[in-house]
């Protein structure tokens, strides 16, 4: 499942989970939201540290109410300690690994009944499957409505509207009754029966915050979110429409000028992208869009200023960082290189997982003339990839250009001797 990695999305939806987080007592817990390149609504949550969110609910979501609804819901479910994996794979049934999990979980209630672990095999086929599929439903139901009743608990908390989360779940199980054949992955990961939605309409109603509205600024923000999407994601002809000439609100004018980057001129992208610095000349990500579009194009070195003010405007958010040095790198310059090389090295530190990060540092190294630390960064570059074998042969010529237990040659023989299993991407 692709990972979209974006600066404004991801600052926003921070901004969105951290208040939910803290009064469910999950701050210290460092939980993220992942965005997953989906077109389809969906969120869930796997670990005590992720929030998954698909850009589709992203795109569906009308206002940051009911976004920020979602992951009070999933955060219901991390507070509770629920049991992710389970849920899905009874939601997704008819599956082999499910009749083997309710097999197993026949056999341990026969074992536990009989009070010893017994022959499980036995006991699986003895087991009554509707009857387990029955109450395991409903133990599913029961951390549905957990999850919901923490949610508005956790909404209450910080003072925001329940309304958002109820709208949002009324119109899923509305568009399931309506359409059989279109069944939500949301909706089977988070079993909606009508009583529940009206349960929890109940509960949200007697909210004092059922009628607050969402802050303007925060409005503009989640506007501009979708705006992105659906530049980035959709067809030209389809932002046409729904982002007609006739609209000139920023959104509209953001999702245009990233379609006229991606699908047509560029001279009139930069045109469109410069309106919009002018209509608000602190907002990083017009600037990144900026960049972004001349590095592309093939302008590396007028993109360096926009994106050093990117930089700048984002407090040295750690991905403009990286996108600034392959713009010093792409310009070709031994001085530059030099700063790409710093900035890379600092955006590693928050972001040690990004495979880009290691590759632009292994460029900077190698316009440097320093082989083995380029060597070394290709090697960790290949590593974050999960390419393992690669990973291994750049380490150890890399050792070989390294003086023998220097710091980067440390870290090239960690790389070498690194158990397959350990490199197993951890959730
Ligand atoms: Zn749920």
């Amino acid at each position: 499942m692709p990972v979209i990695r974006d600066a404004e999305i991801e600052q926003l939806l921070r901004d969105y989970a951290q208040p939910i987080l803290r009064v469910a007592g999950l701050a210290k817990q460092n939980v993220r939201v992942v965005v997953l390149g989906d077109r389809s609504f969906n969120a869930f949550v796997m670990d005590g540290r992720h929030i998954f969110v698909n850009a589709g609910t992203l795109f569906d979501a009308k206002t940051p109410n009911e976004v920020i609804g979602v992951f009070a819901h999933e955060t219901g479910h991390l507070a509770g300690g629920h049991l992710q994996r389970l849920r899905e794979q009874l939601a997704s049934a008819q599956t082999a690994s499910i009749i083997a999990l309710l097999a197993g979980i026949g056999a341990a209630v026969a074992g536990a009944r009989s009070g010893a672990a017994g022959d499980i095999g036995a006991a699986a086929i003895m087991a009554p499957q509707s009857a387990i599929m029955r109450s395991m439903l409903s133990y599913v139901r029961t951390q549905e409505d957990q999850a919901d009743h923490a949610g508005v608990k956790f909404l209450n908390a910080t003072s925001q509207s329940p309304k958002g989360m109820v709208d949002l779940f009324k119109r899923l199980s509305n568009e399931v009754l309506f359409n059989s054949r279109f069944i939500d992955p949301y909706m089977q990961t988070h079993p909606m029966p009508a009583d529940r939605v009206a349960a929890l309409e109940t509960l949200a109603r007697a909210s004092p915050y059922w009628d607050r509205k969402d802050a303007p600024e925060l409005v503009l923000r989640h506007e501009l979110m979708r705006a992105k999407l659906s530049g980035f994601l959709e067809r030209p002809d389809t932002i046409a429409r729904r982002y007609p000439a006739s609209d000139h609100s920023l959104p509209a004018r953001y999702a245009r000028a990233i379609s006229t980057y991606l699908h047509s001129d560029l001279r009139q992208a930069l045109a469109q992208i410069d309106g919009l610095i002018q209509a608000q000349p602190n907002n990083p990500y017009f600037y990144e869009l900026k960049g972004q579009a001349l590095l592309e194009g093939g302008h590396a070195s007028e993109a360096v200023a926009p994106l050093r003010q990117a930089v700048q405007l984002s407090h040295n958010n750690p991905l403009m960082e990286i996108l600034l040095a392959q713009a010093l790198n792409a310009a070709n310059n031994p001085k530059l290189a030099e700063e790409a090389v710093a900035l890379l090295r600092t955006a590693i530190v928050r972001e040690p997982e990004a495979p880009q990060a290691y590759s632009q540092l292994a460029v900077a190294y190698g316009r440097k003339g320093d082989l083995a630390n380029a060597d070394l960064a290709s090697a960790q570059a290949a590593f974050a990839r999960g390419d393992l074998k690669t990973a291994r042969q750049l380490a150890t010529r890399a050792k070989t250009r390294l003086p023998i237990g220097s710091p980067g040659w440390v870290q090239a023989d960690d790389i070498v001797n690194v158990k397959p299993n350990a490199n197993a991407k951890v959730q």
